[in-house]
């Protein structure tokens, strides 16, 4: 049996060329994207996880003034939804640009992605999100949605390998999730054994399918997502770059003059408890639940990220993510990242 080694941001760096740009505050990030049929989005391709603890209205808020995508979690009401809309309309209309509505696969989840909506059709972005990507019913709802809204922006996964990206893209998905096993909160691969590494992950998917990806999960900093754009992802997914902030949901908590704030997976006990009474006796719990010091404002960690990837851009010989292209990126396997002497 031929068992290969695959790899994740850990074990990679990015091999630097000559510039193009002076200084990295010469860099744009803004990117135009267009899909099949003409759909378009532009922005930052950097997304926020719809994580009900990171896919909050307030998040979208904040990172919307940035151009940054908020997919914002599915626990929120109709009527949540509704007044976010009416309150954002008045006040900036664009904020709308830099939202998805989450939804899950059931009939519920349907009939509530549909009645949001209805509320707006300023709003453009729908992720349909699953843990295991590979389920039947996955496909028909997928079809059965872009049959619905031929012109809206579906994002859909988790998916690591191109040929059900492939599946995927045929069904009427633009942007495909990939990654299983990844996240920071996440448990699946020592419950299930599953998973790929992510910056393999990434790579293999991009190497045999040519469309839209998102890496999803994975990454710890900026230099992570430097590196799934380097990869091939055409957008990256965040949750625990995110967590923590003022803007992210949770109680703050205070201890030893500590204030933290828990995070914890979408397949977790924690969140088992909250919103589905417990967890079912078929299955375990696939995620972590975590307390995080408190951040601050999550302005802070949006200019750190987006001030290391300009420099990553200007490292490597482009000017902008829009001519930014992967397939000129020499990467190299490490076996030590971080000069250890002051760990
Ligand atoms: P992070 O950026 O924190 O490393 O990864 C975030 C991603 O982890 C999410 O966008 C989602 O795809 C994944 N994730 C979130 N909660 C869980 C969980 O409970 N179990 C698993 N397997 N994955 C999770």
């Amino acid at each position: 049996m031929n068992i290969q080694t695959k790899l994740c941001f850990d074990d990679i760096l990015i091999v630097p060329r000559n510039s193009i740009v002076n200084s990295r505050k010469d860099v744009s990030l803004v990117k135009k994207f267009t899909f099949r049929g003409g759909r378009t989005w532009c922005g930052i391709p950097i997304v926020v996880s719809n994580m009900d603890s990171t896919g909050t209205f307030e998040m979208a808020k904040a990172c919307g003034i940035y151009k940054l995508l908020t997919c914002i979690h599915k626990y929120y009401s109709v009527s949540d939804w509704k007044t976010f809309i009416q309150n954002e309309s008045y006040n900036n209309k664009s904020i709308l640009n830099y939202v998805a509505v989450s939804t899950g696969i059931s009939n519920q989840d349907i009939k509530k992605l549909n009645d949001i909506l209805t509320l707006s059709n300023l709003i453009n972005v729908i992720c349909v999100d699953v843990a295991n990507g590979y389920i039947p019913n996955f496909l028909q709802v997928i079809e059965s949605i872009r049959k619905k809204y031929p012109n809206k922006i579906i994002i859909a996964g988790n998916v690591v390998t191109p040929e059900r990206c492939k599946e995927l893209y045929t069904a009427g998905v633009d942007i495909i999730k990939i990654g299983i096993g990844s996240g920071s909160v996440c448990l699946t691969r020592k419950q299930t054994g599953i998973g790929y590494p992510q910056a393999s992950a990434v790579n293999d998917c991009k190497s045999d399918f040519k469309h839209h990806i998102m890496s999803d999960g994975g990454c710890k900093n900026a230099g992570d997502v430097c590196k799934a754009f380097a990869m091939g992802a055409d957008f990256v997914m965040l949750g625990s770059v995110f967590s923590g902030h003022i803007e992210s949901a949770g109680e703050i908590v205070e201890e030893n003059g500590n204030r933290f704030k828990l995070f914890y997976g979408m397949s977790s006990k924690h969140k088992m408890n909250k919103y589905d009474n417990g967890v079912n006796n078929y299955r375990s719990s696939e995620g972590k639940c975590v307390r995080v010091l408190v951040k601050g404002f999550v302005k802070n960690t949006i200019t750190d990220l987006l001030g290391g990837l300009r420099s990553h851009i200007s490292y490597i010989g482009f000017d902008s993510l829009q001519h930014y292209d992967y397939t000129k990126i020499t990467k190299i396997k490490t076996t030590i990242q971080l000069n250890p002497i002051y760990n």
